[in-house]
């Protein structure tokens, strides 16, 4: 047995140990319930527990618990033991069917955008079967969803299920009528998880990361990746031992972690896992989180997950692979050999096209945050525009179609490797352009504008939804044509002549490609504040109601919640920076400054004022009045932080938030790196940029 397959899943109740502890009809009894949604009667759901509780205690667990994903981010447990006094003062290890199915945890401490009244606290999770119980720690995990007493989704998990069935009903809709019948479609997700990896103690000697995870300030060092030295470069001896800790938990857990290199920044890796059913890649790709955290504290090192711990420097995403397969694996978004002439995919292709251009609103919420903010737009992750890339070779196919050709002419392309010696590659069908928000990459959308921290969930429950509409409609369609296949190539026609705007191959960080979206109609809304009115919008709250989604309460209430976070966010950062400003900087360059005067006063006692003194006078001068502009700054924030005290975090909150305290936050970050440079590094109260990348 090999090292990987030793391990892999050792701590997951996966198929193949049900399969070993339940009695068969149990079994059976489970997958009818995973895939049909037949009840699971009480005695069998006992049974199924009691075989889960052997399990776990033979594997070294003492205590379960309902693990979900409510709204705050993280994920969220309540540990209970499987101990109960048994009548002769003994202990007894239980757990029953009711214990895994159903939980009742306070609802009350978590977000729910009003859905919930005060006096109502009570929530409930529910056993998500179709995810498999693991053991964390010493504590059986249990994936549930997570609701409230009426029943409406407090989680990010309950919108991602019910899209998944959204988009398996009406693609299979749409296979029936070509003529290839199947019981239901997949959604493949594999997620690219980007991370910083910096040493703990400089960590904890930064208020700003341990508060808001990310630095408020700080100056620029005279390097950072300008010379691309650190992207695929060799890896550190900590870090890979930090990484080969990391694979062996995430295997065990049953995570397919497979690929890890360097990025782009400096003390920037990556982790992609291989592609998995949606659920279970939102469930692992939390758990992949948490466990790079977990292990970082292992090596002395702490991950960043923030999507931009530092300026000027990289941010993290999480690029999301998206596809859909027919139950036996078969890729839908496969072109073929001959593209033009596989209409089932030109078919998917372009229910995709048609989805990202008629909800491109939707798409930008579902990754929106205050902190991926700032990294859509700059120069290093796509714009805050969305366009959909789809490579030379296709784009020339939908052209040829939409000028009612059949055939494109075949070309071989072969990348000229110039010494001979090495191979001829055939140039990929698609290039790589990684400027762009959501790219066809061969056999699979990649969805590049989300942010490091964005649970998989919500892109990927929204890009189900918007293509499960595009579906519906396709198949509704077909149902009234005679002629299935002519109305389907009509019908791909159409859809790319009044899509084709949302198709960009070039440089989506070029200036021209903002006017030239302007140009085509494409929105642009560059901040989350921007992005966020739209949810609630006519035709998004339709979209969610035909595809029982969400209600209109449910839409609302996310909303909410959003809208608090945001504000939230920013004012526990302006809150960190005034305390930082006031505590920390000024006081260190007062003392600088204090001890540039007693230089001066030194060096003109002991010469009679004859030695020159202008380099300290100058800096003195500099540095006095540059901290008198980042006091009245800091009084300034001040003052704006306190008018939000009254105000309901509501989108002019969330607009005041945007255009008013962001904007002086720069403004104090700029005074006191200027201050940064202008001090003696031993003076400065904090670890510089140079020490957190370069240690
Ligand atoms: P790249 O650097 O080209 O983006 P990576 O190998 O880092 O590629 O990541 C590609 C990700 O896409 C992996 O997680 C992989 O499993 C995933 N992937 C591949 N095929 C599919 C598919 N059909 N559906 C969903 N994800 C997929
Ligand atoms: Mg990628």
């Amino acid at each position: 047995m090999n090292k990987i397959s030793g391990i892999f899943g050792k701590r997951v109740f996966n198929d193949r140990v049900m399969k070993e502890k339940l009695p068969k009809d149990a079994y059976d009894a489970l997958h009818q319930h995973i895939e049909s949604g037949t009840e699971l009667e009480n005695s069998t759901a006992n049974v199924i527990a009691s075989a889960m509780k052997d399990w776990a205690l033979e594997n070294g667990a003492t205590h379960f618990t309902h693990w979900f994903q409510p709204m705050t981010g993280v994920t969220a447990e309540k540990h209970d033991s499987f101990m109960s006094p048994d009548q002769g003062g003994g202990i007894l290890m239980n757990f029953s069917g009711k214990e895994l199915i159903k939980g009742e945890p306070d609802a009350s401490s978590f977000p729910s955008g009003g859905i919930r009244a005060t006096f109502e606290a009570r929530g409930y999770t529910a056993w998500d079967p179709s995810s498999y119980v693991f053991i964390k720690g010493n504590t059986l995990c249990i994936p549930t969803v997570f609701c409230s007493y009426g029943g409406e989704a407090l989680d990010k998990k309950t919108p991602l299920l019910l899209s998944m069935e959204a988009i398996s009903k009406q693609a299979s809709r749409l296979l029936a009528l070509l003529g290839a019948p199947v019981s239901k479609v997949i959604t493949t997700v594999g997620p690219e998880q980007e991370y910083f990896l910096i040493p703990r103690e400089l960590y904890d000697m930064r208020k700003d990361l341990r508060l808001c995870g990310r630095t408020l300030l700080g100056a620029r060092p005279p390097k950072t990746q300008e010379l691309d030295d650190h992207y695929f470069g060799a890896i550190k001896t900590t870090v890979s031992e930090y990484m080969e800790d990391l694979n062996q938990e995430l295997w065990q857990l049953g995570v397919l972690a497979s690929t890890e290199h360097n990025e782009v920044a400096p003390s920037q890796h990556e982790l992609a896992p291989i592609f998995s059913t949606a659920n279970l890649a939102a469930d692992h790709n939390q758990l992949t989180m948490e466990m790079m955290k977990k292990v970082a504290e292992r090596h002395g090192l702490v991950c960043l997950l923030h999507e931009k711990p530092f300026a000027g420097i990289n941010g993290s995403g999480k690029h999301i692979n998206w596809s859909l397969a027919a139950e036996n694996g078969e890729n839908l978004l496969k072109p073929g050999k001959n593209p033009i002439e596989n209409t089932r995919f030109l078919l998917f292709l372009c229910a995709v096209l048609k989805a990202v251009d008629d909800y491109q609103d939707l798409l930008r919420i579902s990754i929106a945050s205050a902190s991926n903010d700032h990294r859509l737009g700059g120069n290093e992750a796509p714009p805050a525009i969305i366009s959909i890339f789809v490579g030379e070779d296709l784009l020339e196919v939908l052209e040829a179609i939409a000028q009612g050709k059949t055939c494109v002419p075949p070309k071989a392309r072969m990348m000229d490797m110039k010494a001979s010696v090495l191979p001829d590659i055939k140039k990929d069908a698609t290039d790589r352009n990684r400027t762009s928000p959501f790219a066809f990459t061969g056999s699979r959308f990649e969805f590049r504008m989300a942010g490091s921290l964005t649970s998989v969930s919500c892109p990927v429950y929204m890009l189900n939804t918007i293509v499960a509409e595009s579906l519906r409609q396709f198949a509704d369609a077909l149902e009234k044509a005679e002629h299935t296949e002519k109305a389907a190539r009509d019908l791909i026609r159409s859809t790319y002549l009044s899509h084709k705007r949302i198709v960009f191959n070039g440089n989506n960080y070029s200036e021209e490609w903002v006017s030239e979206a302007e140009r085509r109609g494409l929105l642009n809304l560059k901040t989350t504040a921007d992005a966020l009115a739209h949810f609630t919008a006519d035709k998004n709250l339709k979209l969610f109601e035909t595809h029982k989604i969400f209600t209109e309460t449910e839409v609302q209430a996310r909303q909410t919640i959003f809208y608090e976070e945001y504000c939230n966010t920013i004012k526990i950062e302006a809150l960190t920076l005034l305390d930082i400003v006031n505590q920390d900087v000024i006081p260190a360059v007062c003392k600088y400054t204090r001890a540039l005067a007693e230089t001066i006063a030194a060096k003109k006692a002991a010469s009679g004022g004859q030695l020159a003194c202008r380099a300290e006078s100058l800096d003195m001068a500099k540095l006095s009045a540059r901290t008198d502009c980042l006091y009245d700054k800091t009084l300034e924030l001040k003052q704006a932080i306190d008018d939000t005290e009254t105000m309901t975090m509501n989108r002019n909150a969330a607009e005041y938030f945007c255009r008013k305290i962001i904007p002086l936050m720069e403004q104090i970050r700029e005074l006191a790196d200027e201050l940064e440079a202008g001090t003696a590094s031993e003076y400065w109260p904090m670890p510089s940029y140079q020490q957190l990348l370069f240690t």
